[in-house]
């Protein structure tokens, strides 16, 4: 399906997202191989292709990077009893219903979430897996294949938990894991799965589901074992002020002591959402290069807080965005979130403070750098052909001054044309690589026996 090279001419507004700031107008991209190989100037004389596509009414930009999913939650979105609760009522209401996850279930979610990603422009995408119902042990697998069939550049997480309702802790025994497993489990899905290789399509990354649902041991093990093999860790820490008080009065400590006890303050370390860090916490994330996942419409949604984005980045920490959820969001799009980045950033800081392009930035280049790549995340020569290309002549668009401006600023657009690894998998606005109408058949079906079988 990837042509073995593609030219993308006469693009109206380019932004690469280089260090330079560069917008171009009326230039051209070659790919080869899947791989940008040339940045054309416009009036310059153009390469010849197998494939070539026109740019004339399009703003391109790098493809959004997803940094923090559950994309099972998408059969749980907008559930009832959760509707207005705040996290661990959320999460109480929540567990039972997705004990009862299966493989059709996950895979029908997987795709959804993967669907409506693509569809907004996000051409990588993170996962975060903590839930493994008993008689179930190979949903990360399925979600793995399901992304293989979509097309998008994976980086799933292999998420546990090992501590339940037993030992006081939120999660129902019927998925918690006994830590044996989950490590004998993380290392066979490491040896499977995980790609190194640069233009990687998989890779695979280590994820407890937070240091408060595993034990300390499981925390430290899984970080001996991600570092054994070269793979990125990754938790939700500093979420609620809830979690706060329930890390002190268990451990007696605050969740970044508790993280760095458990040798994760590094950077290979990325975690979600962050809010409730003291300043001079800031300060020992940034030396250490830990990432965040910014996530603010989950943290909005449900009443978390807000993270301090400027303070983060200042610091030195690398911050991408995160869609979160589906069940905390209630959505999985891409531009969407960095418009609510944006605007959440915007109301606690000012407009000074938080530039269409820190948003843009986050969504993109420092995504790339929270996943550990360097090979995507800009539209420069050597980087892999990940493009997201927004039709400039939409309704949403008339009247807009600047094309970069209007892309966060107006309402979010559904991406016209998506590339990933140089293979078109959206055109038109739809996507190439299945059937949305059959697929929203099934989720439904799917999400109807995971909640009906709870009444
Ligand atoms: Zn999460």
């Amino acid at each position: 399906m990837r042509p073995q090279s593609l030219l993308i001419r006469d693009i109206h507004t380019l932004v690469p997202m280089d260090e330079g700031h560069t917008v171009l107008h009326g230039a051209s991209l070659y790919i080869e191989g899947g791989e940008i190989r040339q940045v054309v100037a416009s009036g310059a004389r153009l390469p010849k292709a197998h494939r070539s596509i026109s740019g004339r009414y399009a703003i391109a930009i790098p493809g959004l990077v997803n940094t923090h999913h559950h994309l099972y939650q998408t059969l749980t979105r907008a559930y009832g009893p959760a509707a207005d609760a705040e996290l661990f009522d959320w999460l109480r209401a929540l567990y039972p219903v997705w004990a009862r996850l299966d493989e059709e279930a996950v895979e029908a979610a997987a795709l959804v979430g993967m669907a409506e990603l693509m569809l907004s422009g996000c051409t990588t995408t993170s996962d975060h897996h903590y839930v493994f119902p008993r008689a179930h042990p190979g949903l990360l697998d399925v979600e793995i294949e399901a992304a293989g069939r979509i097309g998008i550049r994976f980086h799933p997480t292999r998420g546990s938990m090992s501590v339940g309702r037993r030992k006081g802790a939120l999660p129902p025994d019927a998925v918690v894991e006994s830590e044996g497993r989950i490590l004998a489990d993380c290392e066979r899905a490491i040896t499977k799965f995980h790609d190194p290789r640069p233009g990687s399509m998989l890779r695979i990354a280590l994820a407890p589901c937070s240091p408060l649902s595993v034990s300390p041991r499981l925390m430290r093990d899984t970080a001996t074992l991600a570092r054994r093999h070269g793979v990125r860790l990754h938790t939700h820490l500093a979420e609620t002020r809830a979690e706060e008080d329930y890390c002190i009065e268990r451990f007696g400590k605050r969740p970044l002591d508790l993280l760095e006890d458990v040798g994760w303050l590094a950077n290979d370390t990325w975690l979600a959402h962050g809010i409730y860090f003291r300043r001079s916490e800031i300060a020992r994330l940034g030396s250490a290069g830990v990432g965040i996942a910014h996530c603010p419409t989950s943290n909005m949604r449900l009443g978390s807080g807000c993270a301090p984005v400027p303070a983060f980045r200042r610091a030195g920490c690398p911050v991408g965005l995160g869609v979160d959820g589906s069940a905390s969001n209630d959505s999985s799009h891409m531009l969407a979130e960095a418009r609510q980045a944006l605007l959440l950033q915007r109301l606690v800081h000012g407009a000074r403070a938080f530039g269409v392009r820190d948003a843009l930035r986050m969504a993109t280049i420092e995504g790339a750098r929270c996943l550990g790549r360097d090979d995507i995340g800009t539209l420069e020569p050597g980087k892999r052909a990940d493009i997201a290309m927004f039709d400039l002549r939409g309704l949403g668009y008339s009247g807009a001054g600047d094309p970069v401006s209007a892309l966060l600023l107006c309402a979010p657009a559904t991406a016209e044309t998506l590339i990933i690894d140089g293979c078109i998998v959206v055109e038109n606005g739809e996507l190439r690589t299945l059937s949305v109408d059959r697929l929203v058949t099934r989720h439904k079906r799917a999400a109807a026996n995971l909640v009906v079988s709870d009444l």
